[in-house]
């Protein structure tokens, strides 16, 4: 069977180098992106210049009819997805939660957390020979990034409880959902929180004394899809450092 893999937010950062390293373990992938299609074709040509088979695929994942409309293309173009990457996650500048407003807090949640649902329910209506899911969470969830960013912490909490409960309602279908849970990487993320040095600043403040590179992230998330972790589910792989 050939494995077809949809990476949300393949374009950049984490998701880019996730989609680089699957490709070269031969998954066709799809590369969803929201609006960096510049991006989004350099990733697919490098891919395919390497011999690799990958589509890049406009959607925004937080919105249902864009979820639905990009799976089918997937149908289309590759086949049915095997394996599926929830990776597409947001940050917003550093606030206390008594400064936020009802609609930071839901454009967080509806990025970071309605978009892993919609994209589980259209991979598992699909996978009907067994498959695998990653999401993609964050260290926040057990630090809570207070006075800077406890919205998308509390987001990230509920993909690790998500990742539970998934796990074991669809296990008897022979798909596995795990998770990893990213430290303090290089990408452009932290810009979007208003700080592009954050990782530099923090690095001395962790154990292993670096940051992560996306590619650190992306080689646990293709372990956790592989069939060396066959017998692994719901669980969860912290690619922090020691943090
Ligand atoms: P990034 O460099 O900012 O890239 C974000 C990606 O998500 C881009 O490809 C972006 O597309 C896409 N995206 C954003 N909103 C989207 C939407 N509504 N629909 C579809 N795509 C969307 O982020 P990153 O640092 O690689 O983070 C990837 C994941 O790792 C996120 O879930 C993040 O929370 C998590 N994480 C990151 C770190 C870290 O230190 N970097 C730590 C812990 C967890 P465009 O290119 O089109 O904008």
């Amino acid at each position: 069977m050939n494995s077809i893999v949809l990476v949300t937010g393949g374009s950049r950062g984490i998701g880019a180098a996730t989609s680089k390293y699957l490709a070269k373990q031969s998954y066709a992938v799809c590369v969803n992106y929201i609006s960096n299609e510049i991006e989004a074709n350099k990733i697919v040509t490098e891919i395919e210049r390497d011999g690799g088979v990958a589509i890049a695929v406009q959607a925004d994942v937080s919105k249902e009819n864009e979820v639905i409309k990009l799976f089918d293309t997937i149908d289309k173009s590759l086949g049915k997805i095997t394996h599926l990457v929830n990776n597409a996650g947001i940050l917003l500048p550093k606030m206390k939660v008594s400064e936020m407003s009802a609609e930071r807090i839901n454009k967080i949640f509806s990025t970071n957390v309605t978009s892993y649902f919609l994209c589980c329910k259209e991979a598992i209506n699909r996978m009907k020979n067994g498959g695998a899911i990653v999401n993609v969470s964050s260290v926040a969830s057990r630090l809570g990034s207070p006075s800077e960013y406890v919205d998308y912490a509390a987001s990230k909490g509920a993909i690790d409880t998500l990742t539970i409960g998934l796990s074991i309602e669809v296990a008897n279908k022979n798909i596995r959902v795990n998770c990893v849970r990213p430290g303090f990487i290089y990408t452009e993320i932290h810009a979007d929180g208003g700080e592009p040095n954050r990782v530099e600043r923090i690095r001395n403040l962790i154990p292993l004394q670096r940051g992560g590179n996306p590619v650190d992230v992306a080689a646990s998330i293709a372990f956790l899809l592989s069939s060396e972790a066959s017998f692994i589910t719901g669980t969860f792989i912290d690619v922090a450092g020691g943090k």
